[in-house]
């Protein structure tokens, strides 16, 4: 059988094997050693955000985001609903209450309105905003800025899926409070696993590197005023990253072509920029008819081995956030209803964008 035709899988360029090779050479086989720094700016440099972390996963750097925030048992932090479980699980992990917001239909995120509603309606003033930048495409972040502004809490911008995305020239991750990335494996680049967290406040960054490396103290025995965790991407990961940083334009390129070919060939009403909005287009998506014409497009890829999947299940229709306060109108459940994740993997070939093409042609017929 032919390989498999997946969503978005790891592709590496010229020169990640170069550096890691560098690392092995080198000895730095460590949560420690050159590629740390130079991966941080490197990013830096790539989203204009002024201060970076690398960390182990983009979960991590969300919650070292809300530890930062100090976030504590029973505070309300509002999050996005149609998201994957990363951007809420750490809310979780502070013993703090979840509340979601609906998601508006252009952008297929957090609902500038049920935002604003959701701050009127808690009990108490919620300590941060976790927004999302789903699959690539930016936020309402004007909107959803200014309503952070008028109440006066911070925002933590989930860009984890989004790096490379902007907003009139502006990289999503950068307006927020923090901002946060991913090198999952599936992400537009990979470190094998591994995140970043953003700001423009370099003390709060300095503080999330003692965060993430176990709280220890200036001191030879090891001091613990604090206590931390064991959050800090490895040297050979960050090898990895360093290398794909220099390929990320390209895959957003080849992303971007693959949605113009999806865009002239399918009846899938595809999610739309608004004007300004670049999105790196890491997973094509968009909504059929109804669930059922949805579920028959993904049972009739998967017969010629094509990965797709329906849009992330919204956190407040998850069994574990079952009795959660939710704000909104339904958006979210309608799109995770009829919405479908296509394969949008930058190592398929023209003969396997053909073949997609042919099967879409003929599945609408
Ligand atoms: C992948 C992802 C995360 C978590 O990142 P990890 O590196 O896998 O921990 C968080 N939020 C969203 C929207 C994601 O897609």
């Amino acid at each position: 059988m032919k390989n498999k035709i997946w969503m978005s899988s790891p592709h590496m360029g010229e020169n990640e094997f170069k550096y890691v090779k560098d690392a092995f050479d080198t000895n730095w086989i460590a949560p420690a050693g050159p590629y740390l720094p130079k991966f941080e700016t490197s990013i830096c440099d790539y989203t204009k955000a002024k201060h970076s972390l690398a960390v182990t996963s983009g979960t991590a750097a969300i919650h070292l985001a809300l530890r930062l925030l100090e976030v504590q048992q029973d505070d309300i932090v509002l999050c996005q609903s149609l998201t994957f479980i990363g951007s809420a699980v750490p809310i979780l992990y502070e013993k703090a209450t979840p509340a979601f917001i609906d998601s508006e239909s252009n952008t297929w995120n957090m609902c500038p309105e049920a935002l604003e509603t959701a701050i009127k309606k808690s009990s108490k003033k919620p300590k941060a905003i976790i927004v999302v930048h789903l699959y690539g495409m930016p936020s309402k972040m004007e909107e959803i800025m200014s309503i952070s502004q008028k109440y006066d809490i911070p925002i933590i911008e989930d860009a984890a899926e989004a790096l490379g995305s902007s907003i009139n020239g502006k990289q999503c991750g950068t307006f927020g409070e923090f901002g946060v990335y991913s090198f999952n494996g599936n992400k537009i680049i990979t470190t094998g696993g591994g995140g970043a967290l953003v700001s423009k406040d370099k003390e709060a960054i300095d503080q999330a590197r003692f965060l993430s490396t176990q709280a220890k103290e200036n001191a030879l025995h090891y001091e613990h005023i604090t206590f931390g965790y064991n959050y800090r991407l490895s040297n050979i990961s960050a090898a990895i990253g360093c290398g794909q940083l220099e390929v990320l334009n390209d895959r957003i390129a080849k992303k971007r072509n693959l949605f113009t070919h999806y865009k002239s060939s399918t009846n899938i009403k595809l999610q739309k920029e608004p004007k300004g909005y670049i999105s790196n287009r890491w997973l094509i998506c968009g909504l059929l008819d109804d669930k059922k014409q949805r579920d028959n497009l993904i049972d009739e890829l998967a017969k010629y081995n094509i990965e797709s999947r329906p849009v992330w299940k919204p956190m407040h229709l998850q069994p574990l956030f079952k009795g959660t306060s939710y704000y909104g109108s339904n958006i979210s459940e309608g799109i995770f209803d009829r919405g479908i994740c296509l394969p949008s993997d930058t190592k398929m070939v023209d003969e396997d964008i053909e073949k997609i093409n042919e099967i879409l042609t003929n599945f609408f017929l």
